[in-house]
């Protein structure tokens, strides 16, 4: 049974009745072909329609040999008549897109003489692959001509030419039928082959921006938006402008270029800070105190990078370098040092005495100790005196 094809016709059909010719199960879903259906089933780039059948709910819809099945959630009775709904939010967002990119592709073409080798459509955004590179600037004159050929609000016809009058017709194509071809007819705009539902006027498409491009196989890959996608993500693009000039008190158009200012600051003032750091680092050194047989100091907001010059500097001195950075209420990080003591076994020591834990390389150790700074002198004049 061939099922008719009512987006062909009318692609504004979003409720329609039709009998279910067959539902068979499978991998725990039904597959139901209709009589007739408005469900557009994937293909072109283009993903399928969601929506309902009576109350079971149609997860995906695709064209096998021919033949368009519907996959739904419940099992529906053979040879019954139902209502069927289809999700027409997602439905006219995606003919909006569609459009959209003919609109963009017969420009490229008709400029360029560029073909759409590709086409994809994701959620919120598309892709076209041309088969030749293109400039930003050519990218924005292409969306200008796209934007007035939209406010010139030309009609869109599909239609099926016969035989005689296709072979006539110099019309855009990825594959080369001669037969059953469905054209999209774009006024003073595009000729292309294509099996999806399109808008009726380009007005309805609304804006056409196209985002990022990159080489793509010898030519170019665009990203593109249109209609309320577009709108979208100008109204959060636009939020995230306003708040970022808010922030920085700069002018709109440049907050780049306040940006770049901050971060340069951000890179001077980490020169200056570690230089800073290096110098307290090495300051510190006359405040480590030596025992018999090993060099230590406790100290306060040191990050790894100090504690390590002044472990480095102890060992130096010393059989073994601690250097611990902390304060007695969240406890202290350590480091130890030594070229010459097998550093596990000092590792242990620590860790047990001092309720710790760390570990590390041969000669150098790092850990953590909750503990207090009298705890920790008690322990080096005990155990390592
Ligand atoms: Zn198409």
């Amino acid at each position: 049974m061939i099922t008719e094809r009512l987006y062909y016709i009318d692609s504004y059909v979003k409720s329609f009745e039709a009998t279910v010719v067959s539902c068979q199960s499978v991998d725990g879903k039904f597959a139901v072909v209709l009589d007739k259906t408005a469900f557009f089933p994937e293909g072109g780039g283009q993903k399928s329609d969601k929506g309902y059948i009576g109350d079971s709910a149609v997860l995906d819809v695709q064209e096998v040999s021919g033949e368009i099945l519907h996959f739904v959630k419940a099992s529906l009775e053979e040879g019954q008549a139902y209502n069927c709904k289809i999700d027409w939010d997602t439905r006219f967002l995606r003919m909006q897109e569609h459009t959209g990119e003919h609109i963009v592709s017969g420009i490229v073409h008709s400029m360029f003489g560029y073909n759409n080798v590709g086409f994809h459509m994701e959620d919120n955004y598309v892709t076209v692959d041309f088969s030749g590179e293109l400039t930003r600037e050519q990218l924005d004159e292409v969306e200008d001509k796209a934007n007035l050929a939209v406010y010139a609000n030309y009609p869109v016809k599909c239609y099926f030419p016969d035989e005689a009058t296709l072979a006539e017709l110099d019309y855009r194509s990825k594959l080369d039928l001669t037969e059953g071809v469905r054209l999209v007819d774009i006024e003073n705009t595009d000729l292309c082959a294509c099996c999806a539902p399109h808008v009726n006027r380009t007005g309805e498409v609304g804006v056409i921006k196209i985002l990022d491009f990159m080489r793509h196989r010898g030519g170019v890959r665009i990203f593109m938006k249109s209609g309320l996608d577009a709108l979208r993500d100008y109204r959060e693009k636009y939020k995230s402008v306003y708040d970022v000039s808010g922030l920085l008190s700069a002018k709109q158009g440049e907050i780049a270029s306040a940006v770049e200012r901050v971060l340069g600051d951000n890179d001077s003032i980490r020169r200056d800070f570690n230089l800073f750091k290096q110098t307290v680092a090495e300051n510190t050194k006359d405040s480590m105190i030596f025992t018999e047989n090993c060099g230590y100091c406790i100290v306060d907001g040191f990050d790894a990078e100090m504690m390590r010059s002044l472990a480095n500097y102890g060992a130096e001195k010393s059989q073994l370098a601690l250097v611990f950075s902390g304060d007695d209420a969240s406890g202290y990080s350590y480091i130890a040092c030594s070229t010459s003591l097998d550093m596990k076994t000092v590792a242990q020591n620590i860790n047990n005495a001092l309720s710790g834990r760390g570990g590390g390389r041969d000669t150098m150790i790092q850990g953590k100790v909750a503990t207090t700074k009298e705890e920790i002198e008690r322990f080096i004049n005990k155990f390592i005196g």
